[in-house]
């Protein structure tokens, strides 16, 4: 099959968290099931775009309501990534060099989708699937239906899969114009909650849709800021299939960024080596267990419950344990951390800011991975903590109920608990040092957690199967 994924992300190329990772991989994988995968994205002014060789492979120009832009496709030509990358350059719109956060971020990527579509409206042959990732590609499904340039496009199946449903890129009627034209009829189908809604648009719209783990779909039905209803009567076609990971990006026994590699035999040395060098250059005492956290610092992910869970785990537990936390976001919880780290003298650091390394060597060199997240569609931090040997603690929703059974119980490879509180964050932190002093059954557990398959082998499979039943 020849399968083209639209995306705004895709690692190694641009990441800003899950998606980026979801979107490197699993083509990737099905290109190994001998399929043919294609990405687009667009050509941000980022490292990968300095450092890399493209080929122009198509030029042309479009309207975006009364403004007149030229747009490059260009490909990557090392083919390095395991599929066929492409990227939409459009000069004034997409060339930032960062992904998201400007205020004409709706146009940016309006003029991306677009580009995108009138680009393929020039292929000779079409593509058996069009497979689009969150609401930055979330009116391709409509404008492939309804838009009068793409009728010729109008019979590929069209797949939505959604990542977070918390982001869904609203705005308001009075920028309908800068939609291509279409059948006025179905302006409803673009409609949610009195707004363009490219998220719901693309429910809407698009042939299948995937969440990202089938405990995040299950939560959807009666939690999806503002969607219930509408993901209640699209239930038909909605289908969780579960996140995998790269296996060969995320390898302790051979990650080039890790100052030790190891794996299941080497574990102890390995892990150990790793932590020395972590607790060295974040002052940390490496004798005692260290708890970390990646992420965005934002409230979904429980972020704003660090402050007062490492102040008060510190004040009771002072001397018997260590915290270390990256991720960048909500500046107030940026500044509470940084405030936590202050007064605290010992056993916590924090480093704000993404670092794409320094994410490596904490899944490496920590004992346990903290995610107290409120809402988590799959998490792939607590699969990549698994397979470097770092016991997860997380809070059982979405995704994390998916893949983490509690140590306590038959086959367990992590702690979990059910409140995003900081009382029941504080007990499973207990718990976690409980288990560090008991370093026989902590062996056992990580183990088990390495030996575990989250690779997208069996992921990947489950798409091409999806996309075989939309012909
Ligand atoms: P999200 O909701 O942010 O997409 P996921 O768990 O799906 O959450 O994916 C998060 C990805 O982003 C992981 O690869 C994680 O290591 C990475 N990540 C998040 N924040 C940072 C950071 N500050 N520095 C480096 N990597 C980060």
């Amino acid at each position: 099959m020849e399968i083209l994924h639209i995306s705004a992300e895709c690692y190694p190329v641009a990441k800003v968290g899950g998606l980026g990772d979801v979107v490197g991989a699993l083509p990737k994988y099905q290109h190994q099931l001998g399929n043919f995968a294609k990405v687009v994205i667009p050509a941000y002014r980022n490292k990968y775009y300095h450092t890399h060789e493209f080929d122009v492979v198509h030029q042309a120009g479009m309207w975006l309501g009364h403004n007149w832009y030229h747009f490059n496709v260009i490909k990557e030509r090392s083919n390095e990534l395991g599929f066929d990358l492409y990227l939409v350059d459009i000069p004034g719109l997409l060339d930032t060099p960062g992904v998201y956060g400007y205020p004409n971020d709706t146009e940016r990527f309006l003029a991306f989708q677009v580009a995108v579509l009138d680009w393929i409206n020039e292929w000779q042959h079409q593509p058996d699937v069009i497979h689009c990732h969150d609401h930055h590609t979330g009116l391709i499904p409509f404008l492939l239906n309804y838009g009068y340039k793409y009728e010729r496009l109008k019979s590929i199946p069209t797949a939505l899969t959604i990542h977070n449903a918390q982001y869904q890129g609203q705005f308001g009627w009075d920028k309908l114009y800068l939609i291509p034209s279409f059948d006025l009829w179905k302006s409803g189908m673009l409609d949610w909650g009195g707004a363009i809604n490219p998220l719901a648009s693309a429910i809407k719209c698009a042939w299948r849709v995937t969440t990202v783990s089938p405990g995040y779909l299950e939560e959807l039905y009666y939690n999806a800021n503002g969607l219930e209803a509408l993901i209640n009567q699209e239930r038909a076609k909605m289908v969780g299939i579960l996140n995998g990971i790269d296996n060969v990006v995320w390898d302790p026994a051979t990650d080039r960024m890790l100052p030790l590699n190891y794996d299941e035999d080497t574990i102890t040395a390995g892990k150990q080596t790793n932590k020395q060098h972590l607790c060295e250059r974040f002052g940390l005492d490496a004798s005692l267990p260290l708890i970390s956290f990646i992420g965005r610092l934002v409230g979904d992910k429980g972020a704003d419950l660090l402050p007062e869970i490492i102040g008060r785990s510190l004040h009771e537990l002072a001397g018997e344990v260590n915290f270390l936390v990256l991720g960048s976001g909500d500046p107030h919880i940026e500044w509470s951390l940084q405030q936590t780290r202050a007064v605290v003298s010992y056993g916590f650091n924090v480093h704000i800011g993404y670092d794409e390394s320094l994410s490596h060597q904490i899944y490496a060199g920590s004992d346990f991975l903290l995610m107290p997240s409120r809402v988590e569609p799959c998490g792939l931090n607590q699969m990549y903590a698994l397979r470097y040997g770092t016991v997860p603690v997380v809070r059982s929703t979405g995704g994390l109920k998916d893949t983490v059974i509690d140590f306590g119980d038959k086959d367990g490879v992590g702690i979990r608990f059910n409140q995003a509180s900081v009382w029941d964050v504080c007990y499973s932190v207990k718990r976690a040092i409980e288990l560090y002093r008991d370093s026989k059954h902590l062996d056992e557990v990580r183990l088990r957690g390495m030996n575990i398959d989250n690779s997208w082998d069996s992921s990947a499979q489950r798409y091409l199967e999806m996309y075989k039943s939309m012909k």
